[in-house]
């Protein structure tokens, strides 16, 4: 199983991408690597398994590739934290507020069971404005929600620590400062 470290060097950075001055860091050439894929997922079901996840959550859209692949490993359900409009049924939501304007997330109350933990799982965590919208919309739908884990972290931009906060720990494969 290739090591973090070699996980790290498929990374790559795109730069000035989505906005001048912007370094991306670009999962593609990680996926579709065939070891580099296996490997992520292996890690972070590693890590999800020893917290004893009852399911996973993971946020559109690449959330959902991890999230999905770490459930299957573990044995446990996924459930979709998705972009407004998509899901045929009543949902919850949550707004919150991006360096420009808003955003917002909605899950489907009925794929949560009272009292569960769940595990969120994402690509990056930036500046964790995603992530905190994403444990406080699972904890509004009854979620126990206490760790999330992301293959990337950007450091500098705080993430992490305003998810400890909201008391949700954050474990994460690589850092790029
Ligand atoms: P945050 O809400 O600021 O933590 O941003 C995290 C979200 O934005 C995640 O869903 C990421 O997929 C996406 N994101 C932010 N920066 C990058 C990047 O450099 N590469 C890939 N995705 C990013």
């Amino acid at each position: 199983k290739l090591s973090t470290g070699e996980l790290k060097a498929l990374v790559r950075t795109v730069p000035d991408f989505p906005e001048p001055g912007i370094q991306f860091r670009d999962i593609t050439t990680l996926i579709g690597h065939s070891e580099g894929l296996s490997a992520s997922v292996h890690h972070l079901a590693e890590i999800a398994r020893a917290k004893g996840a009852q399911k996973i959550a993971g946020m559109e859209a690449r959330g959902f590739i991890f999230g999905a692949a770490v459930a299957v490993q573990l044995g446990i359900g996924f459930v979709l934290v998705r972009k407004p409009g998509k899901l045929p049924v009543s949902t919850i939501g949550v707004d919150y507020a991006l360096e420009y304007g808003t955003d917002r997330l909605e899950v489907d109350p009925g794929s949560i069971t009272g009292g569960e933990s769940i595990i969120i799982v994402d690509d990056l965590i930036a500046t964790g404005g995603t992530a905190l919208a994403t444990a406080q919309l699972l904890r509004q739908a009854g979620g126990t929600v206490e760790d999330a884990l992301f293959v990337i972290d950007l450091p500098d931009l705080g993430g992490a620590a305003k998810l400890q906060q909201a008391g949700v720990a954050v474990q994460t494969l690589m850092q790029f400062e």
